[in-house]
């Protein structure tokens, strides 16, 4: 019986290797593309059952012939397309082959553009691309669905990586510094645990569930506040969360910097809902799938490890700091349920914030890629 073939790229990432894993446990045959065999996660795929590496640069002069290659006989294709390389080329090439290959449904790792929605808020440049690549499958008529992601739980880190840094204090307790408004909602993702499921069974609906849809992949809505309590409780130890500009210490590419810029002014100052105002979450997420893993089981089970990966050996040694807000000083209650499209107040512009810039670091490289690679990848 011939197989369900089903088309994936940048596949030692987060999102399309969770979804790999999820495909090659349930015996669908995965054509999945790479840069290179090098790294944990790629040593990893080509251990997995029924998933055909293909290695090629989708930014190289082969690409439409990696790419037929890739699509060739898939029925199914998840594609989320990153900055490296001309990231609007990359995606058109790929519904383009999808059509070619005449995929039934093709899903599309997307996100918002904020400037369609108030004149007074900027596009982040990272986003929009995948917006205009977004528009352009929606042109070329292939059955698709397009997911957005929420922020991943594993974008933090102790290690002094801009937006998401863990600063752990002399008492071992953590601080999170971020320009979003202390109350206003994020949603969050679990990147690693839950795209693979929640895209197989999305997969499973058919094309026609979701066809031309937008799908939120965030399981949680959390103010920062919450976000911290939630986070204390798991790891153990208090979690402090301030409202400040984001503090960068580490060098980073310029189109990253103004990502973060952008970032700060329009999700931070001008309190733009991080889906822009029309989308929903975490309910349709969790109607999908229920076994997500939320904020305080990552810290508590997921971010001691990756830390001691990163040759941090803060958990070896115990906390001094005050217990009470590790137990939760915070209310820590969801918001719920999700705000009806459009309701939510807008908040007037306020003062721009500067990006804080403290000087250059190198970081410590992860072995599954938590360097600056990774972290320009992060939001
Ligand atoms: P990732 O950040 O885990 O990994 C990045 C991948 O890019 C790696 O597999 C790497 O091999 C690959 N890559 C491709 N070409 C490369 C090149 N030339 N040089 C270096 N690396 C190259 O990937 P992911 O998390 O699955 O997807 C990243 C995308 O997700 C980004 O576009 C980001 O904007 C988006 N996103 C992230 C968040 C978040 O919270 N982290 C939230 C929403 C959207």
């Amino acid at each position: 019986m011939s197989k369900k073939v089903v088309a994936t790229i940048n596949s030692t990432g987060r999102q399309a290797a969770s979804f790999i894993r999820a495909a090659s446990a349930v015996g669908w045959h995965v054509r999945a593309q790479i840069r290179n065999r090098e790294g944990l996660v790629a040593e990893e795929l080509e251990t997995l059952p029924n998933v055909e590496l293909i290695e090629g640069d989708l930014t190289g002069p082969q690409r439409t012939a990696l790419l037929n290659r890739l699509f060739f006989g898939a029925k199914i294709a998840f594609i989320n397309t990153v900055h490296w390389g001309d990231e609007v080329a990359i995606g058109k090439a790929c519904a383009d082959a999808a059509k070619r290959a005449g995929v039934a449904h093709y899903v599309y790792s997307s996100m918002p553009d904020h400037s369609i929605f108030a004149p007074d808020w900027t596009a982040l440049p990272m986003w929009a691309s995948k917006f205009a690549i977004e528009n352009y499958v929606r042109q070329l008529g292939i059955p698709a669905t397009f997911v957005y992601t929420g922020i991943y739980n594993n974008n933090f880190t102790s290690l002094p990586y801009p937006l998401f840094q863990m600063e752990l204090q002399d008492d071992g307790s953590f601080v999170w510094q971020a320009p979003f408004h202390p109350d206003d909602p994020l949603p969050w993702l679990d990147a690693e645990h839950d795209v693979g499921p929640t895209l197989l069974q999305i997969f499973k609906m058919g094309p026609n569930h979701w066809k031309g849809q937008r799908v939120t992949l965030a399981f949680e809505k959390l103010t920062p506040l919450q976000c911290c309590a939630r986070f204390a409780r798991g790891v153990g130890r208090p979690v402090k969360y301030v409202h400040g500009p984001i503090d960068i210490k580490v060098q980073i590419p310029s189109g990253y910097r103004e990502q973060l810029d952008i970032l700060q002014e329009t999700l931070g100052v001008k309190r733009a809902p991080y889906f822009g105002p029309e989308l929903e979450y975490p309910r349709e997420g969790r109607s999908i799938w229920e076994g997500y893993r939320g904020i305080e089981e990552y810290a508590r089970e997921v971010f001691p490890i990756e830390e001691y990966a990163n040759g941090l050996r803060w958990m070896e040694e115990e906390s001094t700091a005050p217990s009470s807000v590790a137990a939760g000083e915070v209310d820590d209650g969801e918001l719920e349920p999700a705000e009806p499209r459009g309701s939510r107040p807008m908040t007037p512009a306020g003062r721009s914030l500067p990006l804080h810039v403290t000087g250059a670091y190198t970081p410590k490289s992860h072995p599954e890629g938590l360097d600056a690679e990774f972290f320009v990848g992060s939001m």
